[in-house]
């Protein structure tokens, strides 16, 4: 494909990475593969903000939820150690 050379307008070959004429650099002379745009997405917005009242109630329910069951299985622990204490006890 035919170049020319931006500085001085000679033609010149291709691969060539310098203008033969005045020397300047021909890969400026190309049209730089433009990169690509990483865009940073930004954070979808909380149902809160988009107003979706139904997903926002279900979020708070699957939040206590969890916290329901994280008491829970504290509570199945506590009731383990204190049975297993009181089996000690009774043991001796
Ligand atoms: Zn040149």
């Amino acid at each position: 494909m035919a170049m020319f050379c931006s500085s001085c307008g000679q033609a010149l070959q291709a691969q060539v990475r310098f203008c033969v004429h005045c020397g300047a650099p021909v890969a400026a002379t190309r049209p730089s593969p433009v990169p690509v745009a990483v865009v940073a997405v930004p954070p979808r917005p909380t149902a809160a903000e988009q107003g979706d009242y139904i997903t926002g109630v279900a979020g708070r329910i699957g939040c206590n939820l969890l916290i329901g069951f994280i008491v829970f299985k504290i509570l199945v622990v506590v009731a383990a150690v204190v049975i297993f204490c009181l089996v000690m006890v009774a043991i001796k």
